[in-house]
């Protein structure tokens, strides 16, 4: 079975199930992506903070799969935000990765504070110019940073990657992202696994013979999202995949809508600094 795709605004079509990485043990990375891809898994979710780049790089040069039917994401780590300090970390990254080019590249949070996201994302534009990412995206942004940096460079994001799961719907950014033409990726759409006991999830997995997990994800993916998941258990991997045969009914939709209660798994995207 294929993974469908949803098209961005530029660059290579996003497959809407991903293989996240995140706390992946680097040794262990290169066979998890392995087992990944043999599951039918075509795209990788890795980071510069993640420390597992080499792995990532290993199994998808290793793979046998034509690199064009792959897809890469990796991020800019916030200490790494500035013109000069952007460039270098992303050529660190695609020399781990081992790689030509990335699919996707993009600042892994705002980092307020700081104030460099928009000076580091003119340095995104010409890492795109020249070819070494096919698309830049950002992760992690609020509606008044992505305001911003689509004013000041008319550049708009091809992906803004935020946490998203049945207690964080992010109706806010959706809205904005719509608006704009940015693809909404959800990061954490089990809720790091604590949602899998939610009773109106665990209800409607029972009604619909398929696992809380798989519900999480088919209502993430009704939404019109991409989610990248992590899992390290070829199971769960393919149990993951099966969520794009069966649909949610809208009352089922409705239902899982008033689970929303504004609660996050990860920081806050405003304060964060790593
Ligand atoms: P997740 O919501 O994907 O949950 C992962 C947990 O759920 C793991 O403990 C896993 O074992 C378990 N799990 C997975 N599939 C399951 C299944 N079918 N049944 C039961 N349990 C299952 O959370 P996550 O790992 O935090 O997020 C996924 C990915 O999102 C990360 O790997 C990373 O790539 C990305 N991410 C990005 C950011 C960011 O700031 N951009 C932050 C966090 C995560």
């Amino acid at each position: 079975s294929q993974v469908p795709l949803l098209p961005l605004n530029h660059g290579p079509s996003l497959p809407r199930l991903g293989l996240g990485v995140y706390q992946v043990p680097p040794e262990r990375t290169a066979e998890v992506v392995r087992t990944a891809l043999e599951a039918g898994y075509r795209s990788v979710d890795t980071a510069a903070v993640y420390g597992n780049e080499r792995g990532v790089g290993e199994a998808v040069r290793s793979s046998g799969i034509p690199r064009a039917e792959l897809h890469v994401t990796t991020k800019l780590w916030n200490t790494d935000q500035g013109p000069d300090s952007a460039r270098t970390a992303f050529e660190a990254s695609l020399a781990r990765l081992g790689l030509d080019y990335v699919d996707l590249y993009l600042i892994h949070w705002p980092v307020p504070a700081l104030d460099r996201y928009v000076e580091t994302w003119r340095t995104l534009e010409k890492l795109r110019a020249d070819g070494r990412v096919k698309a830049i995206g950002v992760s992690n942004f609020q509606v008044p940073h992505l305001r911003r940096l689509i004013e000041e460079t008319g550049t708009v994001p091809a992906v803004n990657q935020i946490e998203l799961h049945p207690y964080l719907q992010q109706a806010r950014l959706r809205a904005f992202h719509a608006e704009h033409g940015i693809a909404t990726q959800a990061w954490s759409p089990l809720g790091q696994g604590l949602l899998l006991d939610d009773p109106v999830i665990t209800e409607l997995a029972g009604k619909h013979g398929r696992t809380p997990a798989q519900v999480m994800l088919r209502w993430n993916l009704q939404l019109g999202n991409a989610v990248v998941a992590k899992s390290a258990d070829p199971g769960r991997l393919r149990e993951n995949l099966a969520a794009f045969d069966f649909d949610l009914p809208a009352e089922d939709l409705a239902l899982i809508a008033t689970l929303h209660s504004d609660t996050r798994t990860g920081p806050r995207p405003d304060t964060f600094t790593g």
